[in-house]
This record gives structure tokens, sequence and C-alpha cells, in this order.
């Protein structure tokens, strides 16, 4: 396997993968941002992530253990990975999340980060930062409970807000992510900005992305910038964009609201992709490693864990799955991704 990785030199060829060589991808980007898919499992159905012919049937239960979770992140900690995300399906799902968490939070100086739709997060708030939780990205589509309903077929806002004042309260960073689908959520764009700017929150809006089987459609693709439009215009003011932060403060383009806290972002995954700086890998909950959230190859990390893989083994496998690691999406080329069964499945 080790002649596919070009070494330096040949006489330099490590045996074992040192440390300060970092991860790198085929194209000599640096992976720093590992996110992890806890469960595959989920309480919501939202239009724009479940398949929308409602078969909720596949999501199976996790096959990671929650020691075979610590042990694969920190093969990858080894190499580099200074932030960790855990997502799924609903991680908080998980009785045994904060166990994880625990796990793997020394491991990155305590960059533990969750992404959760945060209708169980109002009781374990607390116990997630105790176990070594960073911070909490919580995924809200709507402000209206009418509209809540329409696009995760359950009346759940109530509990997400309770989930995101607690985790507040807690200490937890937090923050909102809203995916934008015209037709479904267009109108709860500047709700949302509205309960940024009053709470001095930063909500994040995110281009819609197509999955198998999500409905996916030009009509209801919202681009960044028409959404940034319809946030000034609304609310009447000059948006004040921030200087660029590392990816691993996230992808989205900042900006200030002036005379409040808070802050809207946009994530352009489509209309301005930012793959040529693209630092992350994900971790799916079957244990297989995914490169790109779109057309990559995934390589089963943990069949070879339970069949007592070397840590060498382990890292060449991750490094091969790297080298695939593609230059930028199918579709900015016009060619037809192959598409993922869902974000519920490779992990959000
Ligand atoms: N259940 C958790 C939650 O709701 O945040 C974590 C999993 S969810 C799949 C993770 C993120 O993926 C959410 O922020 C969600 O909004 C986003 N997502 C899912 N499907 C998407 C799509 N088709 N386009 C863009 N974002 C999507």
């Amino acid at each position: 396997m080790s002649d596919l990785f070009p070494a330096e030199s040949p006489s330099q060829q490590p045996r074992m993968l040192r440390v300060k060589d970092g991860l790198k991808d085929g194209l000599g980007r640096g992976i720093t941002y590992l996110r992890v898919s806890v469960t595959e499992q989920c309480n919501l159905a939202c239009v724009y992530c479940k398949p929308r012919t409602g078969n909720l049937q596949r999501m199976e239960a996790p096959a990671m253990s929650r020691n075979e979770v610590v042990a694969l992140v920190k093969v990858f900690t080894s190499l580099g990975i200074r932030k960790v995300r855990l997502t799924g399906g609903e991680p908080l799902l998980r009785r045994d999340l904060e166990t994880i968490i625990a796990g793997i939070s020394p491991e990155v100086e305590g960059r533990v980060h969750l992404t959760t739709n945060g209708i169980h997060l109002a009781r374990r708030a607390r116990a997630l930062r105790d176990a070594g939780l960073a911070g909490v990205n919580v995924s809200l589509d709507a402000a209206d409970r009418k509209a809540f309903e329409r696009l995760t077929l359950k009346n759940g806002l109530d509990k997400v807000l309770a989930g995101l004042e607690a985790a507040r309260g807690a200490g937890l960073k937090a923050k909102l992510n809203t995916v934008v689908l015209r037709g479904w959520n267009g109108d709860q764009i500047l709700p949302l900005a509205r309960l940024a700017q009053r709470e001095g929150l930063q909500v994040r809006f995110i281009e819609f992305m197509p999955y198998l089987g999500n409905g996916w459609d030009k009509e209801q693709f919202m681009p960044a910038a028409e959404i940034l439009q319809t946030i000034q215009e609304g609310l009447g003011l000059e948006l004040e964009e921030e200087p660029p932060v590392g990816l691993e403060e996230g992808p989205a383009r900042l900006f200030r609201i002036p005379g409040s806290q808070g802050k809207v972002g946009v994530i352009s995954t489509l209309s301005a992709d930012f793959c040529d700086r693209c630092n992350r890998v994900r971790l799916t909950s079957r244990g297989e490693m995914q490169a790109c959230l779109f057309g990559s190859r995934p390589m089963d990390l943990l069949e070879p864990l339970r069949n007592h893989a070397s840590h060498e083994d382990l890292v060449n496998l991750i490094r091969q799955t790297l080298i695939e690691k593609l230059d930028c999406h199918p579709m900015r080329r016009g060619d037809q991704p192959k598409l993922a069964d869902g974000m519920w499945q490779v992990g959000g």
C-alpha cells in the first residue's frame, strides 16, 4: 500500500508516519478538521435532508461503539486533526454522547463541537459542557411554529429554543444554522435575522444542497447573494462584512448587524464554494472515512480496527483516501455528482 503515497524522497519514507507531517490531501491541502457522524438516526424529518419518499428505514443504528469512535478519532488526531465536530443523524439520540466527548476532548485541547437539531438539548446542555464540549450549532430553519412543523414534520420549535437558551446558559458557544429553500422557508430568513439581531446570536444561512432523493431543484435553490439581499432590505440596514476567518471556524461569510451583537452569515456551498481551501474530512457512523461530501469513495476504517489493524495501517488507509479528495464539486464542472443518500448518512 505504501507505494500509493508519494514520499518526499525514497530514502526519507517513514516507517511510522510522523505527526509533524500533518495530514495533507493529494492536492497539498492541509486537513485539520474532522466531522464525525455518531448515528444515522434522527428524530426530525427535515424536507431537505431525508429522502422525500419518507423512507427512514435505512437509517441504521450506529455501527461504531463509543470506544470505536474514540479510537478512530485518536488516529486522526495523531495526524494533526485539531478540531472535531460530532454530528449525524441526530447526535443527541446517543445516550453515550457525553462519554464520547469526554474521550475526544483532551485529544484536541477541548475543540469538540456538536451539530444538533436541539430537540433534546435543554436537558443535556450542562452535562455536555461538563464532558468537555466547547460549542454547539443548532439547526433551526424557521422562527414560526407552523413553518417549523411543515419543514420538520414535528411540532418542536419551543424545545429547540429552550435548548438554545440552555446551551448559552451553560456557557457553550452557540450558533444557529438555517438551510434555505425557496418556497419552504424563504419567508423565514428575515424573522431569523431579527432573532439574531434581538438575541445577539449568530445565524448562518446555508444554500440548499442536492442529495439522493431530497428533491433538490433549481427553483428551490436560493443563492447566498439573494439571501443577503433579503436580509439587508428587510432589516433596512447595511450589513458590515467581517474579515474572513480560518475554515476551522467554519466556511461562512459573516456580517455584523449594526447596533447589535448579532451576526448573520452565509454558507455558499454551491454558488461560491470553498473547495480550494477545504480542510475537512468526515467519518460516518458506519466507520467509513469520506474525503468529500460529494463523489468520493468511502473507506472502511471500522472493519480494520475490529481486526486489530496497526496504527500505521489505519494511517495508511486515511492517507490513501485523502489522495482521492476532489479539487472541487463535480457540479462546478457541470458533471453529475455521485450523490450520497443524504446528510443524515454522510454526517452534516
Ligand atoms: N441532526 C443534526 C442537526 O439537525 O443539526 C445534525 C445533522 S444535520 C444532517 C447537519 C446539518 O446538515 C444541518 O445544519 C442541516 O441543516 C444540514 N443539511 C442537511 N441537508 C442539507 C442540504 N440538503 N443542504 C444543505 N444543508 C443540509
